[in-house]
């Protein structure tokens, strides 16, 4: 009888020896220590939402609540405890408590348009619920109108240290013209009272809103320079039928920048940015000097777990995608009932989660091809040979043993280097 060497040839050879008792051999695993398995040591980020603004934007297609004609605190504490018992909820359900938090981000909606009480309520059940003696990145977005000198106050004690203004134009005609209630002054003092809260401090601005010229647009981009802070994002407009914008353009009350305009626009944004010494992690957020990287978007676009509170909030737990239900009343009444408000959800397939990771990824300018392989045991270079090749002759990328990187003009064209790839890869299992 054959000796079992539990060597490779065991597993291949035609005959019946070398019984599969576990894949692959476990000759190749290595010595490992117990909190390398399970959820517990992973890192874990936390998303919060709230469906408030002031107003509701021209450009707008998110799910959102402006108070007008109700009662708006009475509304938002409503909304506000809801979303601590979900905290709780959630966290006990999930044992989410003793995992490491990797960062914050509360979003909208218009966060900082809630009164400081309900904020300060906020962070103290995050505070009660999970272990941030670290001080992690704690991100939350703000409307200029709404940052008071005494909210900023507030925010610093809460331990936000990065907050993200919503400026989108410092141009006041396009302002008004997208239903904002802000101006460039307003938005000018408002960035200021940030800074003081010693904050990292992100611009939005918004490429191809309707009326903008190369003036309006060279005005907002030496602008938002001008003011010195450390991040700078540029998002490209995107025309959905629920928002405003769509229907003032079917009824031809406004012009909207042709795609190719908005591709002049992007570039000059992105050669001034750049000149200025700012430098991309991601196609869309440019950093001074490459520093201040923010963490939370880059952790979940790597794949890491994002538990996500509050109305039409998406999250990932493991290998699920998840969405909270995005109707106000019907999340208000799964938490009354105790129930988590998830309303719907996805598991990711190795391939979902391969073709994620290459579209994801590459949203943050490189792609390391010896992470890649140590997740999928794939060389993706030679997997999806012909779209790099095409996209690297094209110039959109540059691959070197170790990545592929996009170019300026990988930049400029945002996702579209990354979804050629996902598209090839996703014929190979079609
Ligand atoms: S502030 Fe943001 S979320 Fe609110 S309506 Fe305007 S674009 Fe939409």
């Amino acid at each position: 009888m054959t000796i079992n060497t539990r060597k490779e040839h065991d597993y291949w050879d035609p005959n019946r020896t070398g019984f599969v008792t576990n894949y692959p051999n476990f000759m190749q695993w290595r010595r490992m220590e117990s909190g390398q398995m399970g959820t517990e040591g992973k890192p874990l980020n936390l998303y919060l939402h709230t469906p408030f603004c002031v107003q509701r934007c021209s450009y707008c297609y998110y799910k959102t609540t402006n108070l007008r004609g109700t009662d708006k605190n009475a509304r938002m504490e409503r909304y506000v405890n809801a979303l601590c018992q979900e905290i709780k909820l959630a966290a006990d359900h999930y044992q989410l408590g003793n995992r490491p938090i990797n960062s914050i981000y509360f979003g909208g909606g218009t966060p900082s348009l809630l009164p400081e009480a309900l904020l300060e309520r906020v962070a103290q059940t995050l505070q009660d619920t999970f272990k941030l003696g670290h001080q992690p990145e704690f991100t939350l977005e703000a409307e200029p109108i709404t940052l008071t000198p005494g909210k900023a106050e507030l925010l610093k004690s809460l331990n936000v240290n990065r907050i993200s203004m919503g400026v989108q134009s410092f141009d006041d005609g396009i302002i008004k013209g997208s239903n904002r209630s802000d101006s460039e002054k307003k938005a000018l003092k408002a960035i200021e009272i940030a800074k003081q809260t010693g904050a990292v401090i992100n611009i939005d601005l918004m490429s191809g809103l309707a009326g903008e010229t190369m003036d309006t647009w060279r005005h907002s981009v030496g602008r938002a320079l001008s003011t010195g802070v450390e991040s700078i994002t540029v998002y490209k407009t995107e025309l959905y039928t629920n928002s405003t914008y769509y229907k003032q353009l079917r009824d031809q009350t406004i012009v909207l920048p042709s795609d190719e305009e908005e591709l002049v626009y992007m570039q000059y944004a992105q050669d001034r940015l750049m000149e200025a010494g700012y430098q991309p992690w991601s196609f869309y957020t440019f950093t001074k000097n490459g520093e201040n990287v923010h963490k939370h978007s880059p952790s979940i676009f790597r794949g890491d777990d994002c538990y996500a509170f509050g109305v039409s909030a998406f999250g990932r737990l493991g290998d699920w995608v998840f969405q909270n239900s995005n109707e106000e009343e019907r999340y208000l009444q799964f938490i009354d009932e105790g129930q988590i408000p998830v309303q719907r959800g996805h598991f990711l397939t190795s391939q979902d989660n391969m073709t994620r990771d290459v579209v994801l990824t590459m949203k943050l300018v490189s792609l390391n091809l010896d992470n890649f392989q140590a997740k999928y045991g794939f060389r993706l270079e030679k997997l999806c040979a012909d779209a790099i090749g095409e996209l690297r002759n094209e110039g959109y990328i540059d691959v070197s043993e170790e990545e592929i990187r996009l170019t300026p003009k990988g930049v400029l064209h945002g996702d579209y280097s990354g979804k050629r790839i996902a598209q090839s890869l996703m014929r190979m299992y079609h």
